[in-house]
């Protein structure tokens, strides 16, 4: 789950990691009187998307009075921002943060994330902050300096003391430094975070250390046990498709290409984005509809595959174990009575209840393409798309 700039500087400023003063605002009005609470003479104005980039594309404002607050604000508040982060379609900016501005010094780069390869989190820093991490670590590698941590002990002083002189931190701010990064590690771990960035890291004319831009990212399968961070989960952010499924508890995630699928396993489902691919299509989403699926749940999960305008035609591939085909074949013939077909469907069942599965749908009349295995229903799916 990812949250915004300013819930992310909320949960750090609880650490004790320092961050500017700052107020959310929702409206022009609300932006003018966070200015005016903050009493600061610059104010920044920034935008709230769940994407990066927004200095960039126009979303970050230096205001130097409360007329020039106003103004920004209402230039960004509905605009649809466009960074290298949202794709072409862009975001609309619901919300603003208005932060007390700061005089920065010099930019740094920290991050926080979990490395497959050692299985540990691992700290990340670099000199080159502000700018886009990716393209240091593509051209100037050497710049990017990490520190991997044992998880039985955390991360140590010394680690993030040497982290600090790696990157070139004054001699008089490492403290404080070292302080931030030991937050830092607590809000990652404490909060279940797959990621917890902060791009830039400044220090400022008058020698403090903090963090002018948050991105944390939490692990979805952790938030069970924190109630505390749903709240700051917004809706507006998501893929309403994928918002949709969750209400029923499917796994599916929208992608970009044309052939909707619906199969029943996570494995089952990665392989049929892959042979897809193989035979020269383009999967629309992943969809795993669970081994318990009911027919109700199979109903809806093919009402999300045909709500996205992007796809041409459906792969079903279903090995019904646990999962019966029968089950399947009354989800699919309840949906297309609720919501019409008129696309392409190949189906490939196979397992538990097949034969019944078949009939159920062949006496249904839709007009339905049999799979004999699962290359064949990839191979007749990515012919009749086109
Ligand atoms: P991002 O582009 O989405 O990552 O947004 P950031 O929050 O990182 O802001 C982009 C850039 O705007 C930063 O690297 C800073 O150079 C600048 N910026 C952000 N906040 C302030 C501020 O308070 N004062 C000044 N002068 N510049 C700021
Ligand atoms: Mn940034």
């Amino acid at each position: 789950m990812n949250i915004h700039e300013y819930q992310g500087k909320e949960i750090l400023r609880s650490y004790g990691v320092a961050v500017p003063n700052g107020r959310v605002a929702f409206t022009v009005e609300e932006a003018v009187e966070a200015a005016k609470e903050l009493g600061s003479e610059i104010c920044v104005v920034k935008a709230q998307i769940h994407a990066g980039g927004r200095g960039k594309a126009g979303g970050v404002k230096v205001a130097k009075s409360l007329d020039e607050v106003r103004t920004y604000a209402s230039e960004l508040l509905g605009k649809v921002l466009v960074t290298h982060q949202t794709g072409p379609e862009g975001k609309e900016v619901k919300r603003l943060l208005i932060e007390e501005g700061c005089d920065i010094k010099k930019e740094y780069y920290i991050g926080l994330v979990v490395d497959r390869a050692t299985s540990r989190v691992v700290l990340m820093g670099s000199e080159e902050g502000g700018t886009e991490i990716e393209e240091v670590a593509a051209k100037t590698p050497e710049k990017i300096f990490k520190e991997y941590i044992d998880p039985a002990v955390g991360l140590q002083a010394f680690q993030a003391r040497r982290m600090a002189f790696n990157i070139n931190i004054p001699k008089e701010l490492v403290n404080q430094a070292v302080k931030f990064m030991m937050g830092l590690y607590q809000v990652f771990v404490e909060k279940d975070c797959s990621i917890a960035e902060i791009n830039p890291l400044v220090i400022t004319g008058d020698g403090k250390v903090m963090a002018l831009d948050a991105k944390l990212n939490f692990d979805s399968n952790a938030l069970y046990r924190h109630k505390e961070l749903l709240e700051y989960r917004d809706l507006d952010e998501e893929d309403p498709k994928e918002i949709e499924a969750s209400k029923y508890d499917l796994n599916y995630i929208a992608l970009d290409g044309n052939i909707g699928c619906m199969v029943n396993g996570a494995g089952l489902a990665m392989a049929t984005m892959d042979i897809i691919k193989y035979y020269g299509g383009e999967p629309a989403n992943f969809l795993d509809v669970g081994g318990g699926a009911t027919a109700e749940k199979v109903t809806e999960a093919f009402k999300i595959i045909l709500s996205d305008p992007k796809v041409k035609g459906i792969f079903v591939n279903i090995f019904g174990g646990i999962m019966k085909c029968d089950v399947i074949a009354t989800g699919i013939v309840e949906a297309t009575k609720q919501v019409g077909l008129e696309l392409p469907l190949v189906v490939r069942l196979e397992g538990t209840n097949v034969e019944l599965g078949k009939k159920i749908l062949e006496e249904s009349g839709l007009n339905i393409t049999a799979a004999e295995s699962m290359a064949d229903g990839a191979q007749k799916i990515v012919e009749l798309v086109g």
